[in-house]
């Protein structure tokens, strides 16, 4: 369901008024079940499928393949990605599912700072130490105009402040268009100079280690496009964390 948004500019009271008053007229309701009350009930919380970080491939955050599975070391030994690690903290399923589009495509903004605590819980700590700037995939340009948001900066943005990262806007959208329809080969064909790194506080100094994160992890297509434009701009390694790993 669509919520208008109070402003956040409103003093406490009069922002918890107009809070109590939207939710008399919008009411408060699961993303995963439509009960009323709460952004995501403990149903449906139980509902996802946490990936176990220690069965889970190191580089593509599959929930098998431990010691890098198949798909990552089926290819001459080579792995497929530019970017080093992934973690991907639930599988892809129904409440899953549900989650995101509550969150992309039903406006439901608050339920970028529930995301961005999944993802906080799902990188390990040696991570946190070890980046320099967290940053994320940008919506392409359909997308942000049809939302009116960038979904995954505002999780970005949540994250970094949860756990004192530094937030990065280093991505810009090239001319990829919608991946979701196109095949494993089209995605990497389509997605042929799909980013540019952003003018940054660090354009002349790249920070060398980055976390790029997004929602869904399925080829790795997007996120290893993304890991290229970094890498050759400057950033020395670059992690990937997203909230779902579909395989
Ligand atoms: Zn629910
Ligand atoms: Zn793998």
């Amino acid at each position: 369901m669509t919520r208008p948004h109070a402003s956040s500019q409103a003093p406490p009271l009069q922002g918890r008024l107009l809070d109590g008053l939207m939710e008399l007229v919008f009411p408060t309701r699961c993303v995963g079940c439509e009960s009323y009350g709460v952004l995501l009930c403990g149903t449906c919380r139980a509902a996802l499928q946490p990936i176990d970080p220690v069965t889970a491939c190191p580089r593509c955050g599959a929930p098998y393949g431990s010691l890098v599975c198949t798909e990552c070391t089926g290819r001459d030994g080579r792995v497929p990605f530019s970017f080093s690690a992934a973690r991907c903290a639930f599988s892809f399923n129904e409440t899953l599912a549900r989650l995101v589009v509550g969150y992309k495509d039903h406006d439901e903004r608050r339920l970028a700072a529930c995301i961005a605590g999944f993802l906080a819980e799902a990188l390990p700590g040696a991570w946190l130490e070890w980046a320099d700037a967290v940053t994320y995939i940008p919506a392409n340009r359909a997308a942000l105009r049809r939302r009116g948001f960038d979904h995954m900066r505002d999780v970005a943005a949540a994250l970094a402040s949860q756990t004192g990262q530094a937030f990065a806007e280093l991505l810009a959208k090239g001319s990829a268009g919608d991946q979701r329809a196109l095949g494993r080969s089209q995605r990497a064909a389509n997605l042929a100079g799909a980013f540019r790194v952003a003018a940054t506080p660090f354009a002349r100094d790249m920070p060398a280690h980055v976390i790029v994160l997004d929602d869904v992890l399925t080829t790795g297509a997007t996120l290893n496009a993304a890991s290229e434009a970094l890498v050759c701009a400057g950033v020395l390694e670059v992690r990937v964390a997203t909230l779902a790993r579909v395989w």
